[in-house]
């Protein structure tokens, strides 16, 4: 499992890169530009400026993304 964390002071947000298929629906849905897709797969660099709308969520076709607060 390669699984990455991207840590806040209130939430968490976790991809699991052997599941992610670089499809770039987190980049494209997510309104903070939380998400950066680097070498085919996706990277929370912007953790901080989320505002836990949960839209990532959704968005994942693979079910590739946890979020503490969604
Ligand atoms: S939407 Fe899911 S599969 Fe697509 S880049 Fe984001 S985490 Fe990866
Ligand atoms: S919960 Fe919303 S703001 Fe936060 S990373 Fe996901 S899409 Fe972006």
């Amino acid at each position: 499992m390669s699984i990455k964390e991207y840590v806040s002071d209130d939430w968490t947000i976790k991809i699991d890169h052997d599941k992610c298929v670089g499809a770039g629906d987190c980049v494209d849905v997510c309104p903070s530009d939380v998400f950066v897709l680097v070498d085919g797969k996706s990277t929370a660099p912007n953790v901080d400026d989320c505002i836990e709308c949960c839209a990532c969520i959704g968005a994942c076709p693979v079910e590739a993304i946890e979020h503490t607060s969604c």
